[in-house]
């Protein structure tokens, strides 16, 4: 049985994730993404380093916005595996564009400066 955990905990990569799980206690060391876990994917603690979502949970804590993990590896990266995020509002029925900011429906999307010469 998992005990109840209020605060997000450190992942290996010693970023914040609400997503990650770890059970040291009484010398257990069981670590898991659950996002990952719950989608069928295998977890490795190499993903928490280049992975986006800590990031995104800390700019943007909308509880309508849901995130999709998919475990891709792009050539571009030599081969090393990485999470790639994709996330939809389950308020406004829409893919969210940017998920570090929203989907707007909720709090205006910032407007953006143009300069015009
Ligand atoms: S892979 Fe990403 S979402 Fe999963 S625990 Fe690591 S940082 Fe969090």
């Amino acid at each position: 049985m998992s005990r109840p955990c209020f605060d997000d905990m450190k992942t290996p990569a010693g970023r914040e994730c609400p997503h990650f799980f770890g059970d040291y206690y009484r010398g257990r060391n069981i670590e898991e993404c659950r996002l990952l876990t719950a989608s069928g994917q295998s977890w490795s603690p190499d993903l928490c380093k280049t992975c986006p979502v800590p990031e995104i949970a800390r700019a943007n804590s909308c509880h309508y916005m849901q995130l999709r993990l998919t475990v891709v590896r792009p050539i571009t990266a030599m081969f090393q595996r990485r999470v790639q995020v994709t996330a939809f509002c389950n308020k406004s029925n829409r893919n969210v564009i940017e998920p570090q900011v929203g989907c707007g429906e909720c709090h205006d999307i910032p407007f953006k400066f143009e300069v015009k010469e």
